[in-house]
């Protein structure tokens, strides 16, 4: 038997069935752009554990400090005896999140969390209730960002009832509702206004790309026609930056290129190199005026976090991790258009940066009416194709048996979705591109 399949049984009687793993290979050890499994087979990774390495895996400046910071002190709480790498990786952040104004953060330990925390402040900030989120948009699984996701299978399937004050919104979404940004905005804002009121919203909540909702990248001027409509009626306009930051989509985060400046940013995923940690950051007026002592938790903002953070940043700067992605966008953005001018069922091809994905569809059908576009016109869009999740899966399955690591996503479980470590060399990424063409045959 191979050691994979010895631990795969040993983790069938220990670990809870609800935790499953997309391979059945276990790792050994990885690096800047592959990954290698117990029984000595190489993976490539496009997956970076989820947008996580962006600087890849044990990144020699986020090693190094990790060991220097385990050696001096590994937990005090900084609610308890503060540390100085976590007023630094505050400093961080409030200057490379979007936003030309004063901003405080407060450090936490995953992206659920930090969301959560990120309610909490612009209901505290706002005196009002309501929080507003959007068709497609996954923001974790706690009880509240549960209620904040929009996909029931198998994020809440069976988990609710689900926290109040949240209500859903339709998203642009170009290949299937065909809108302008503004036109779709208009949408979301009268239904905002009509079901909700302007005057309890306390948040406009959204991922400037959707993450696991399908990588679906807004028409231009939606969210800046967002922001601005919640600048006028009094509510925060919040990103969730959690998987689309720290250089992913080709800058430090999404939102910079819709010219947009969140009131609040939550971020997590990119930050630490792999190391659990999690940020809300945003104006000073708002983050602070909660009262002290309302935020915090036992680790959040751990020292061992924060001194990879620390590192992790660096890195993203000494190597211009921000051009990486954007030249991982021109590599393989004209060689997934090229694969998907011969094959119809790849629909459309669409991201930012190295946050890329490719949307399978079947050849020459019409949505069906549960999307949007219904809502907008009163009748079946006119435009993408009925989801075909059953070729995605194959897909997938035949870029794993290829040695290729790839992740799906979306409400229709249909995109196939590419984030690579930022500092993979064009060899391996051609070679990547290589492995996904013989798995699409
Ligand atoms: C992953 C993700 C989260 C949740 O982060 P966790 O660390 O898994 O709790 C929230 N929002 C977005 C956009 C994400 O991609």
């Amino acid at each position: 038997m191979s050691q994979s399949a010895d631990l795969h049984k040993r983790r069938t009687a220990a670990v809870a069935r609800g935790v499953s793993s997309m391979i059945s290979s276990y790792v050994d050890h990885a690096a800047g752009g592959t990954l290698s499994d117990v029984d000595g087979r190489e993976w490539i990774d496009l997956a970076a554990g989820i947008a996580v390495t962006n600087v890849g895996n044990s990144a020699p400046r986020v090693v190094e400090a990790v060991k220097r910071q385990a050696e001096r002190f590994t937990h005090t709480c900084f609610m308890i005896a503060p540390y100085e790498s976590y007023v630094a990786v505050c400093e961080q952040l409030n200057a490379l999140t979007p936003g030309a104004f004063e901003k405080r953060s407060a450090l936490f330990n995953s992206g659920a969390e930090a969301v959560e925390n990120a309610v909490k402040i612009a209901r505290h900030a706002t005196g009002r209730p309501a929080v507003v989120v959007f068709d497609h948009a996954y923001h974790g699984r706690t009880n509240l960002t549960m209620a904040l996701t929009a996909k029931a299978m198998p994020y809440k399937h069976r988990f609710g009832p689900f926290a109040g004050e949240v209500y859903r919104v339709p998203m642009s979404y170009p290949y299937r509702d065909g809108l302008s940004g503004p036109d779709a905005a208009a949408l979301a804002i009268n239904t905002i206004e009509k079901q909700v009121g302007a005057d309890q919203v306390a948040a406009v909540l959204i991922e400037p790309i959707q993450g696991e909702g399908g990588f679906v990248v807004p028409a231009p001027g939606f969210l800046s026609s967002l922001a601005t409509w919640a600048r006028g009626a009094g509510a925060l306009f919040v990103a969730d930056e959690i998987q689309t930051g720290f250089c992913r989509t080709g800058d430090w985060f999404a939102s910079t290129f819709e010219g947009v400046e969140p009131d609040l940013v939550t971020t997590a995923k990119g930050i630490a190199g792999g190391l659990p940690l999690a940020a809300v950051t945003g104006r000073a007026t708002v983050m602070d005026a909660v009262h002290a002592g309302g935020l915090g938790g036992t680790y959040g903002g751990n020292p061992i976090a924060c001194a990879a953070a620390l590192a992790s940043i660096e890195t993203m700067r000494e190597l211009d991790l921000g051009a990486a992605a954007r030249r991982i966008e021109s590599v393989m953005v004209p060689r997934l258009r090229e694969l998907a001018s011969s094959r119809p069922y790849i629909g459309d091809v669409r991201g930012r940066g190295a946050m890329l994905a490719m949307e399978i569809v079947v050849p020459g059908s019409a949505t069906p009416g549960t999307l949007t576009a219904e809502r907008v016109h009163g009748r079946g869009a006119p435009l993408g194709a009925t989801p075909d999740p059953a070729r995605t899966a194959a897909i997938q399955k035949a870029a794993h048996e290829a040695g290729l690591l790839l992740l799906t996503c979306g409400t229709y479980s249909n995109v196939i979705r590419f984030l690579p470590p930022l500092v993979m060399d064009d060899e391996t990424l051609a070679q990547a591109l290589d492995r996904l063409e013989s798995a699409l045959a």
